[in-house]
């Protein structure tokens, strides 16, 4: 009975791609094609009946934390996960990123499906999941706990309902997403662990039915202006790293972001001194820059260094003295700016595929994982992980269960349709 099922998925989804590369079919109509596909019915049966489960692991996953550089404990479930759900090959990279396969009939078209592991929250955030009717409180309940839980749904339904796809599927748990972490995962799974394999690209980051495919680059720098110090009094005269930091901070939120485009600046986090009576010997901040236009971020990014050294300058020039500062600009963040056309494959099966499961599709545009493979031309797409998600990046995350089975079986569809050739 087993080996029939299998013979007549593998015939079916056969004829599935058969049909599209013969008349050159729109994504419309494969996807239409795949859910009369019984295995596809039964495997987006599943998704919505289990729902509760993936529900109930996107809570578990949410309350080991993940802060981003200290992934490793989320991490090692997920390699548990991955190897319940079916996945084959189940491992980890030398990034630190989680990574198993679903083999196809051929490695082509090969469909890397993503969620990243990591968290804006510091180590010692309360991250216990409180729950009030159909709404789940925590840090990172939906960001993305959710795509975590969603990405091991696809794998977990895939293989119960006996889904063969053309093309080839690698399911991956990035770390190193959020803030200064700087996409360090999806970089190495792109530059070395599979590296020239991939074809198109998902990733599932947070929650909503809502879709991207232009991505917005940012550039960010940790600044650090750092000087001799001294006694507050006796020393008096001395620049200051903390004067110059105010200097260089006015002058920031003085910028005229470059027109025609939506470009953004923001002094995310500042530091420094030792105590009240105390000249500092340093003072840092951290600076994003963000623009979804290449040349629009390289201006401001232009204008933040002509601001910077004029900072500096003026600290100099009010004491009266030369060179007592020094000032480091470190990059620690470069996204590109990137976008898949809104007639490509992926972005039109994403559209599919949602109106498929009885939405209508909103696009906007967002910074993600995704923004990397598209830099390389990587046909690539973003996606919400369905439920509705509220203060994302802030300690009073909540995410509505409500209908979020849709975010589950919008994604499944979407990772069996690009693996169709
Ligand atoms: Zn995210």
């Amino acid at each position: 009975m087993e080996c029939v099922r299998v013979v007549l998925t593998v015939f079916l989804a056969s004829i599935v791609a058969a049909l599209a590369m013969e008349a050159q079919e729109s994504p419309d109509r494969v996807v239409s094609l795949l859910t009369q596909d019984p295995a596809v019915k039964a495997a987006l049966a599943a998704a919505k009946a289990s729902e509760s489960q993936t529900i109930e692991t996107q809570v578990r996953l949410t309350e080991i934390p993940a802060p981003s550089f200290k992934e490793t404990a989320r991490a090692e479930e997920m390699k548990r996960l991955f190897q319940q759900a079916g996945l084959r090959n189940v491992r980890g990279d030398k990034a630190g990123n989680v990574v198993g396969d679903r083999p196809g009939m051929a490695l082509h078209p090969h469909v890397v499906v993503a969620a990243h592991l990591d968290t804006v929250f510091p180590e010692g955030t309360n991250v216990r999941v409180r729950r009030e009717g159909a709404v789940l409180h925590a840090p990172g309940i939906g960001d993305d706990s959710r795509g975590l839980a969603v990405l091991l749904a696809i794998a977990r339904v895939l293989n119960q309902a006996n889904v063969q796809t053309p093309g080839s599927i690698t399911f991956v748990a990035d770390v190193g997403e959020e803030g200064l972490g700087d996409l360090r995962g999806i970089k190495a799974i792109f530059d070395e662990t599979l590296k020239g394999a991939v074809d198109r690209f998902v990733t599932i980051d947070g929650d909503g039915m809502g879709l991207s495919h232009t991505f917005v680059g940012s550039r960010r720098y940790r600044v650090t202006f750092k000087g001799p110090g001294g006694h507050s009094f006796a020393d008096f005269g001395t620049p200051s790293p903390i004067g110059a930091l105010g200097r260089a901070i006015d002058k920031i939120q003085e910028l005229q972001v470059p027109p025609n485009s939506r470009s953004t600046f923001n002094v995310g986090r500042i530091g420094g001194g030792t105590s009240v009576n105390s000249i500092p010997v340093d003072a840092w901040m951290e600076v994003d820059l963000r623009s979804d236009d290449r040349s629009a971020l390289a201006a401001l990014d232009g204008q933040l260094q002509k601001t910077l050294d004029a900072a500096l300058a003026a600290e100099h020039t009010r004491w009266h003295q030369l060179s007592v500062l020094t000032m480091t600009k470190e990059l620690v963040g470069d996204r590109p700016v990137g976008a898949a056309p809104a007639n490509s494959v992926v972005v039109e099966t994403a559209f599919a595929a949602t109106r498929a499961v009885g939405v209508s599709p909103a696009v906007s545009v967002s910074s993600s994982d995704a923004n990397y493979p598209t830099s390389l031309r990587i046909p690539s797409v973003h996606i919400g992980g369905g439920g509705e998600g509220s203060g994302i990046h802030t300690p009073s995350e909540s995410f509505d269960t409500t209908d979020s089975w849709r975010g589950t079986q919008r994604a499944l569809l979407l990772t069996i349709a690009l693996a169709q050739k």
